[in-house]
């Protein structure tokens, strides 16, 4: 098939939940990818903070390959040595002992939520269950996950949503203790709110929710499915805040683009699930966690974790450079390799000339450009994408000015 013959197909044949870009994607390298007419972009979006590595690592494809050769599936009532080794690495380097492994974001999510709500059943009663999330949080599309989000543009229309959760304002410590009851048994934040726009709390916001979560004998669950594993400059971005979860989900970079996800908690947590309470036929598959182990590996052994910290440093210095030259970028945020820009214009439209000067960004919202690129990018990739927003910036239409007189009818 031709592009446009891939385009049109897909229109037809895929469900219609996307809004794509007007480009077929056939191969990747590093920070750039390349289109099935050849051309190149640098990737700014990394599939959305999942390619972490950078597209087709040699050491994971070597590892994928490898383990496609042995054993590509088996059931999780057996044991596989990738998927050992991966939960260890994740153990020994955070706060948790044990880790379930499922294959995406909402159901680790899926998984913490469960998880809470067995663990209150079992230490506070029967009827303790509800779970506080933030405003403008993201934590998933499945019907748990969707309504633990709390953007009413996810929910509309999948009414009745799950009962058990309630809403607080992020960032606000005040709000949230006004918003616990005697049924409250979790608080479940993102360390930085992704989807909802880059949102950075202040320093000692996460403190304050931990201190909450002890004083009342509540569960922290953290979201680190986009923020986790060398994104924001430190393994996992509760480090910044200097505290940690009772439970913690992944997904996204953790298998560098195969399908993996994992909620880890600790001892005193994860006793609430016992065999049979919870499971995932794909969970931890050997493939998976064997590119798992390697993106662990990577983070740890070879440095990427201090690059992403460098790198991230740098770029949101150049995007502090392009906002003092231009007027219409209102607001840059962000931690290491996961920032965003906000815009007086809307943020699409920069997205689309982005990508016709050979760019990949997206917008988180409307008026929020957000970068999540590999996290091995480098200085010249960064300064070419600044360079590019610079002259997409120059060339975008003024705001017209309101022009003086009376007012027209
Ligand atoms: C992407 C994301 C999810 C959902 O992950 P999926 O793999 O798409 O299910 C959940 N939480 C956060 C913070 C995310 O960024």
């Amino acid at each position: 098939m031709d592009p446009t013959q891939i385009m049109e197909a897909c229109q037809q044949h895929i469900a219609n939940t996307y809004g794509r870009q007007p480009v077929v994607l056939t191969r990747g390298e590093g920070c750039r990818v390349w289109d099935a007419a050849g051309r190149s972009y640098l990737d700014f979006v990394a599939g959305i903070a999942v390619v972490g590595l950078g597209h087709c690592h040699p050491k994971v494809t070597a590892a994928i390959t490898a383990q496609a050769q042995r054993l590509v599936h088996t059931s999780n009532l057996y044991y596989t040595e990738p998927q050992v080794e991966l939960a260890a690495l994740l153990t020994r380097h955070s706060f948790a002992d044990r880790v379930f492994f499922c294959n995406s974001g909402a159901e680790a999510n899926e998984a913490a939520i469960k998880l809470a709500r067995k663990w209150a059943k079992a230490h506070r009663g029967p009827d303790c269950y509800e779970i506080i999330t933030m405003e403008h949080s993201f934590h998933g599309r499945t019907l748990a996950t969707v309504t633990a989000t709390g953007q009413a543009k996810y929910q509309q229309g999948f009414e009745p949503l799950m009962p058990g959760f309630r809403y607080a304002p992020f960032n606000d410590l005040r709000a949230l203790e006004a918003a616990l009851a005697p049924q409250t048994c979790a608080i479940m934040v993102e360390p930085i709110q992704g989807e909802g726009g880059v949102n950075v709390p202040a320093p000692d916001y996460l403190k304050g929710v931990r201190g909450l979560c002890d004083r009342r004998g509540l569960l922290l669950i953290l979201d680190e499915v986009q923020t986790g594993l060398g994104r924001t400059g430190r393994l996992f971005a509760h480090e910044h805040f200097g505290i940690t979860p009772d439970i913690m989900t992944l997904a996204k970079s953790i298998a560098n683009g195969l399908p993996l996800g994992a909620m880890l908690a600790t001892d005193a947590a994860a006793s609430a699930f016992t065999p049979g309470s919870h499971a995932s036929t794909f969970g931890g598959n050997p493939v998976a966690c064997a590119a798992g182990v390697v993106v662990l590996k990577q983070l740890l052994e070879e440095g990427l974790l201090e690059h992403s910290r460098k790198m991230g440093e740098y770029f949101l210095g150049r995007l502090q450079e392009l906002r003092g030259r231009h007027s219409l970028v209102r607001d840059v945020r962000g931690k290491g390799l996961m920032l965003g820009l906000e815009l007086e214009v809307e943020a699409k439209t920069v997205v689309a000339r982005a990508l016709e000067r050979g760019f990949l960004v997206n917008n988180c919202t409307d008026h929020v450009l957000r970068f999540v690129p590999p996290l091995v990018v480098t200085e010249a990739e960064v300064d070419a994408l600044v360079a590019a927003l610079d002259a997409i910036f120059l060339d975008l239409p003024r705001p017209v000015p309101t022009p003086a007189g009376p007012a027209r009818a």
